[in-house]
């Protein structure tokens, strides 16, 4: 879907991207608002991401990631799966680690499909 001509209809607001909690039973939790998020556990989408790279910056206005949601809030919250630096070592194939600016301003490394960031930068 195009973005042009959003402001007609109302802006999407930026995903907020917070970093994984779990709580004293170690079960993923909303840093937000503490509800249980495991179940959420998958592909995730991330609205006007704030991407270090320039080049990756200019291409994605939504990018996928891997990780966990909470959708008890008026706008979305998505906690990535730490990616483990650029190789996305702790993840499986095919993703790899972008560094994203967090909703709390520090950069982390987050999972994204290698496809999609391959197709952008060469
Ligand atoms: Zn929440």
């Amino acid at each position: 879907m195009s973005r042009t001509g959003l402001g007609r209809f109302g802006v999407m607001p930026p995903t907020i991207v917070r970093e994984p909690t779990r709580d004293s039973d170690d079960i993923p939790i909303c840093p937000e608002c503490g509800h249980p998020v495991a179940n959420s556990k998958g592909s995730q989408r991330i609205e006007k991401p704030d991407l270090v790279n320039v080049v990756l910056a200019a291409s994605f206005d939504e990018l996928v990631t891997f990780g966990w949601s909470c959708d008890r809030h008026p706008y979305e919250v998505v906690m990535p799966m730490r990616a483990g630096g650029s190789d996305a070592g702790a993840m499986i194939d095919g993703w790899t680690g972008v560094e994203l600016r967090f909703t709390d301003e520090h950069v982390r490394h987050v999972p994204v499909p290698e496809r999609e960031v391959s197709e952008h930068v060469q």
